[in-house]
């Protein structure tokens, strides 16, 4: 299991209290959406609040609520741009954000807002589109962060470490969304086999 990165909790002054950004990352079925809900619940539990949001296209599972593979699920605001978090982020102590891979590039900079506003984010995304390429703007949010979690799934053919999703069928567009009958996780050597 994966822990929290370690925060120390610097307060400067009685109203200044410094905001971070986790971010966690990995090929499909590595459990990105499961360690986004488990930081989240572990943060609720010790009465911190919490809003997650995440794009509107994701909608594999359910329309209003962050799903994992393995069913777990917390209640989630459905955006369209990311600016839209700027405008439903009230006192809330962290803010989740899932696939963020799928949302604009303006991301980074809301982010930063809320960092800069005490919050604690914690993003998680694909690094890697289905053809092993960076998948923007999670590279850029890669180099952001204040701590970055590489999650891997287990490679269905070998039982390694996988860090790819190999897309089984032929379909040339790297936003397709898409569940386990057209993705599989892979490690490296039978990813470019
Ligand atoms: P992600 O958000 O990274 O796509 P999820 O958190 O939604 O992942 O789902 C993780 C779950 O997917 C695992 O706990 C496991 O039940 C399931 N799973 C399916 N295929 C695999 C695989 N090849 N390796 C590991 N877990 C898998
Ligand atoms: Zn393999």
């Amino acid at each position: 299991m994966y822990n929290e990165p370690h925060v120390p909790f610097k307060k400067t002054d009685e109203t200044s209290i410094p905001g971070w950004f986790e971010l966690v990352v990995g090929p499909m079925f590595s459990g990105k959406t499961e360690e986004l809900i488990r930081r989240l619940k572990r943060a609720n539990i010790a009465g911190q609040s919490t809003l997650i949001f995440k794009p509107k296209m994701d909608t594999r599972y359910h329309k209003s609520h962050v799903v994992s593979h393995d069913e777990n699920f917390l209640v989630s605001k459905a955006i369209e741009n990311s600016k839209e978090i700027l405008e439903m982020v009230k006192d809330e102590n962290v803010i989740g954000i899932d696939e963020v891979q799928f949302l604009d590039d303006a991301v980074i900079e809301v982010i930063r807002e809320l960092t800069k506003a005490g919050k604690r984010v914690v993003a998680a995304g694909l690094d890697k589109d289905y053809a092993g390429n960076p998948f923007r703007p999670v590279p850029d949010l890669m180099a952001e962060a204040d701590y970055v979690t590489k999650l891997h799934a287990i490679c269905v053919r070998c039982g390694a470490p996988a860090s790819f999703s190999y897309r089984k069928s032929p379909v040339k567009e790297k936003l397709l969304l898409g569940e386990k009958e057209d993705y599989e996780a892979r490690c490296r050597s039978c990813f470019f086999e």
